[in-house]
């Protein structure tokens, strides 16, 4: 068997052959059964044929022995005839008393020596001495030459079968007679042939033809059973028994056998596949669990993650490869531990205990909570923990599952970038002052030059003595807007300087722009440049400081309008433009002067870079961080015509 499975293992595979096997044995078993019962029925059949065999030898026997003895009465008849020549009172005795003892004998016939029967008992028509003329007649030549005792042929039909046996006689030597005992077939059979034989048998004498003579039983045979034919001598003369075995119903009990065996057969094959695919599917689920399992496995050990199970009273169940690396400990020594916890620092362990009780009632915070753990090397580090119910299977409560997160270098971390920025916040506001500083005077300087003109306006006015009040009044508004906005200029350097937070409010960008248009158009009359200002239909709203916004577009609108003095008056034209939507606004300052030259755009940018003469180089570089500190940005291209385009966006307030 243990052949026969590795021999499924290689045909198969081993899973295969766990389901095959059950089947092929199965197989098998039902194949030696077949077999069995075969075998079985082969040695009913041999024992059936043993057991005739013996029983008709065993008859043949007996009637051999009772036709000896019988033969051997007539010899005695014979005997007598011979000494006393017998008269017929004397023959009818002996006769009949031979007949007596001997059932199977019909008749006894004495007859002369040149054949016509002399005595016969029981009478009969003379003539008559048994067997046919010729029969007889050989019977006795026979008889008289071999000088004993010899059998006829048979003769007669079924149910009147018989022979004749013949003793000579002589008497002085000579041959004197015959002494014809005639014996029936069919009373040989019953008186020789026990029930128990007649039982189990059907028992005929057949001719040499085959045609039957006598037969014991008249029973007809449904099914023939062996049969063994013995060649029946004495008398012989071609003359056979057969013997054929009777069956009642005979494969009764072999075909239940054979039914009960094969009904099994198939309700153990229906079970086996029944098992068979209750492993599979069992497989399957392994299979399942398995992979699953791998998963998980792989899961654990890539998570940097440290998890930590704990059962209800606090005792640690489950550790996992990240947990033991950031502790120290290994999973033998840390699985089964109960609180205090190696790991817990021991100057903090009262507060440890306090955060470990608060857990096991279920009181854990449930953004996680932060606590100082040491590793086995004593250092102290920080852990960022959150608490879930550990739940199993059955919807229990089994526990607490922790993950551990080392947050040590990200607190490091962070607190490095913080002081950074506070370093960058503090350089950057340094360089903000630097270059607020410096664009103080550049910015102020436009302001006082204007307050200077129209105060100079208004002085030449009053020297000329035909100012009237009114007159004075429109210069002088401007002149005191133009110290307003100097004031306000350097009052927003002072707050940026102060607190460096923009002060970012939502404005209008159109209002914010149109307000700084107000601020150059004197300044734009005086160099005959015509601003066409093109400003949103819906304005878009931007979160921006409005002050410096404004400083943004004065600064492009002036550098545009600079560009644009020595083109020819017709040509000097600066287009502003206010367009919102797609989540950006965006402002364009398009003039048609002198345009960017390759070498000056690389540049344009660089602090203090500047082609004026007494320009600072500052105005575009603080532009573009007002800009970029607004989330917005602003660039140049140039303009189709001639000249250049200055761009800025801002971002669109949400839902503007
Ligand atoms: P400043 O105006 O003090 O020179 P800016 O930073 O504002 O400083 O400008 C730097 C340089 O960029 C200017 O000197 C000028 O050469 C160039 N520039 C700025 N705007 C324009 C413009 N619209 N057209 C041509 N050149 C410009």
């Amino acid at each position: 068997m243990a052949f026969f499975g590795e021999a499924l293992s290689k045909r198969f595979g081993n899973r295969e052959a766990i389901q095959v096997m059950p089947l092929a044995a199965m197989a098998l078993v039902v194949m030696l059964l077949v077999v069995l019962l075969w075998l079985l029925h082969r040695n009913e059949i041999d024992e059936e044929n043993r057991g005739l065999i013996q029983d008709i030898l065993w008859v043949e026997q007996n009637i051999h022995f009772h036709l000896t003895t019988d033969v051997e009465r007539l010899q005695q008849l014979a005997d007598l005839v011979s000494r006393d020549g017998m008269d017929s009172d004397e023959f009818a005795i002996q006769s009949r008393a031979v007949i007596a003892n001997s059932p199977e004998m019909t008749r006894v016939v004495l007859r002369r020596a040149d054949g016509p029967v002399f005595r016969s008992m029981p009478p009969s028509e003379v003539g008559s001495g048994g067997g046919t003329d010729p029969e007889w007649s050989r019977g006795v030549t026979l008889a008289r030459t071999i000088g004993r005792q010899v059998y006829g042929g048979a003769y007669g039909g079924k149910g009147g079968g018989a022979f004749d046996a013949y003793v000579p006689v002589f008497r002085d030597g000579q041959f004197a007679g015959v002494v014809v005992g005639v014996f029936s077939l069919d009373a040989l059979l019953v008186h020789h042939v026990p029930w128990w034989f007649a039982q189990k048998y059907k028992l005929e004498i057949v001719d040499a033809n085959g045609a039957v003579l006598a037969a014991k039983s008249q029973m007809p045979l449904s099914e023939p059973g062996s049969s063994y034919q013995l060649r029946f001598e004495p008398p012989g003369q071609g003359l056979s028994l057969v013997a054929t075995v009777y069956r009642s119903d005979p494969h009764l009990a072999r075909n239940v056998l054979a039914a009960a065996i094969v009904a099994l057969a198939l309700l153990a094959v229906r079970s086996l596949w029944a098992v068979r695919r209750h492993v599979r599917r069992r497989l399957a689920a392994e299979q399942a669990l398995r992979a699953e399992h791998a998963f998980r496995k792989a899961m654990e050990d890539s998570l940097t993650v440290g998890l930590r199970a704990r059962d209800l009273e606090g005792r640690i169940t489950y550790v996992n490869p990240a947990f033991c690396h950031m502790m120290g400990w290994s999973q033998e020594e840390l699985v089964g531990a109960l609180p205090p916890m190696p790991y817990w620092v021991p100057e903090d362990l009262e507060r440890t205990m306090e955060l470990h009780t608060a857990v096991l009632r279920g009181d854990a915070p449930p953004d996680g909570f932060e606590i100082v753990f040491r590793r086995k090397t004593g250092e102290r580090f920080n852990a960022l923990i959150y608490e879930a119910p550990l739940i199993d299977a059955d919807g229990r409560h089994t526990g607490w599952m922790a993950s551990v997160l080392d947050v040590t270098e990200r607190k490091r971390a962070e607190e490095m970038a913080r002081q950074q920025q506070d370093k960058l916040q503090r350089t950057a506001r340094l360089i903000t002052m630097g270059e607020m500083a410096s664009t103080l005077a550049h910015e102020l300087n436009q302001p006082l030059s204007a307050i200077a003109s129209y105060a100079a306006g208004c002085l030449n006015r009053l020297a000329a003595g035909d100012a009237r009040p009114e007159e004075l009044t429109a210069p002088l508004t401007k002149l005191g807007e133009q110290a307003q906005r100097a004031g306000q200029i350097i009052r927003r350097i002072h707050d940026f300087v102060r607190k460096s937070e923009p002060a970012v409010a939502p404005c209008s960008l159109n209002q914010v722009i149109e307000g700084a248009v107000g601020f150059v158009e004197a300044d734009a009359r005086k160099r005959g440049i015509r601003i066409n200002l093109s400003l949103d239909v819906v304005s878009p709203w931007v979160d921006a400081d409005r002050i410096l916004i404004e400083q943004v577009a004065l600064n492009l609108a002036r550098n545009a309008m600079e560009a644009m003095g020595q083109v020819p008056r017709s040509q000097r034209v600066l287009d502003i433009a206010v367009r919102g939507g797609g989540g950006h606004a965006e402002v364009r300052f398009a003039d048609h002067g002198t345009g960017i030259p390759p070498e000056v755009a690389s540049c344009l940018f660089t602090p203090f870079y500047t082609t004026k003469d007494e320009g600072m180089g500052m105005g575009l570089n603080i532009c573009r961080s007002i800009i970029e500190a607004h989330h917005g940005r602003l660039w140049f291209e140039p303009n189709s015509g001639e000249g250049s385009i200055f761009l800025f966006t801002l971002p669109e307030r949400a839902g503007s």
